[in-house]
């Protein structure tokens, strides 16, 4: 075995980066104030707060009022959708009407399950895009699905799963006219950028959304924390009572030094950084899809995260081979990090059509700014021997399983 393990699954956490625990560490102890406080402990701790919101706007192109720090990506995708329907049903204005959600069938878990619980208590009606085989949502599918009491459209940037970007300034594009056509602030358009914000464009001006979720724990930041772009004015309730933090839009104790992170985590991101992930990445799509059989590459090849691949091998248990790998100290993710455990197929490829065979064998690989070309070959060498072995057992088994049936 390796003594170096390997981690290839940055898509599911990164390590928080030294510069972010350093500017982190004074806000646990010396700096504890709560930055509600009115005295000078109380303003030390609002200062840095209000310097992390300066940073996340810049980077985001947006007014620091417009930000909203939360406990993480799931909650910020929560307030998006759940606040926009609460607001919808407390304006006397649409009062006996159902508010009309499109997302996409292959969005994470929290915007899903959120669809999904105010789809089950009759509060909404949603519509489900469906991707194409490589992960492509259609902005034309989306405008099609546009109906009158569309209040809002929620597509992520990049999927966690298989790595596709989405064409969110197209879409972008299509609500604004659908919104000038019919002379009304709906539909709303809500992207989960947590997959995006290390390598894309998140500039909100230019991809034209009106919410926008991210977590910290994705960027080399802490766990805990994440962010809402909220555009001013939009109708947005909050769904959490108990304070008057973040604009009166998310009650609870600023998590001060996990803010001081955020901002951090986002002051460093190096986007110069993504062209050597992106060649190790080619490097590996290549020697897996050469050298190993009965190999498919999930997701675009072209509209795709540079950190991402996500591979099904035929006739090899996707758990079976993720443990193998963790055995010689190697970490990646069959399916998405949230649902493992459970053996079901993913929800992203079976979106996408892949067979049950697919599906079971599926390996996804997630780089980050810190992964070498040794690690990659290293990897490769044991996912080779892995595969080999895991299909020879399953050779076998098939093998006595007919001969005992002759
Ligand atoms: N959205 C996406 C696309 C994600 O990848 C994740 C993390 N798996 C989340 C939301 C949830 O983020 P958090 O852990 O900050 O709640």
């Amino acid at each position: 075995m390796n003594t170096k393990k390997i981690y290839l699954d940055h898509a599911a956490t990164t390590p928080v980066d030294k510069k972010v625990l350093e500017a982190m560490l004074p806000y646990f102890s010396d700096n504890f104030g709560n930055a509600m406080s009115l005295h000078s402990f109380g303003r030390v701790a609002e200062d840095a707060v209000d310097e992390a919101r300066e940073i996340v706007s810049n980077f985001l192109n947006c007014q620091s009022s417009e930000i909203v720090f939360t406990s993480g990506a799931t909650e910020a995708n929560n307030l998006s959708i759940k606040g926009a329907v609460k607001s919808f049903q407390i304006n006397p204005k649409f009062k006996g009407q159902k508010p009309h959600i499109i997302t996409t069938a292959f969005e994470h878990h929290c915007v899903l399950d959120t669809c999904k619980s105010l789809e089950k208590e009759g509060l909404a009606e949603i519509t489900y895009i469906k991707p194409d085989k490589e992960g492509f949502i259609s902005p034309e599918d989306i405008k099609k699905a546009i109906r009158r009491n569309t209040i809002l459209v929620s597509v992520m940037y990049v999927n966690n799963e298989i790595g596709t970007i989405a064409p969110i300034e197209k879409i972008g594009k299509i609500i604004k006219d659908s919104r000038k056509k019919k002379y009304s602030i709906y539909p709303l358009f809500h992207t989960d950028a947590t997959q995006a914000i290390n390598y894309l464009n998140c500039d909100i001006e230019k991809l034209g959304v009106d919410l926008l979720s991210f977590s910290g724990h994705k960027i080399y930041g802490p766990k805990g924390v994440g962010a809402l772009y909220l555009k001013r004015r939009i109708p947005i309730r909050k769904i959490q009572d108990g304070g008057d933090q973040e604009g009166q839009m998310r009650a609870g104790t600023h998590n001060v030094p996990g803010i001081v992170g955020l901002g951090k985590a986002i002051a460093i991101i190096d986007k110069k950084k993504n062209k050597k992930i992106e060649i190790l990445r080619n490097y590996l799509m290549k020697k897996v899809l050469q050298e190993i059989p009965k190999t498919k590459l999930n997701g675009s090849k072209k509209f795709r995260s540079p950190a991402n691949l996500n591979f099904s091998f035929l006739n090899v248990e996707g758990e079976g081979l993720l443990l193998s790998l963790d055995m010689e100290g190697i970490a990646c993710s069959t399916g998405s990090a949230c649902s493992s455990g459970a053996l079901e197929p993913s929800h992203v490829l079976l979106a996408i059509e892949k067979k049950p065979e697919e599906t079971h064998g599926s390996l996804r690989v997630s780089l980050g700014k810190d992964t070498t070309k040794k690690e990659i070959d290293i990897f490769i060498l044991k996912l080779k021997e892995i595969i080999n072995r895991l299909r020879e057992i399953s050779g076998n088994i098939l093998k006595e399983y007919y001969n005992s049936n002759d």
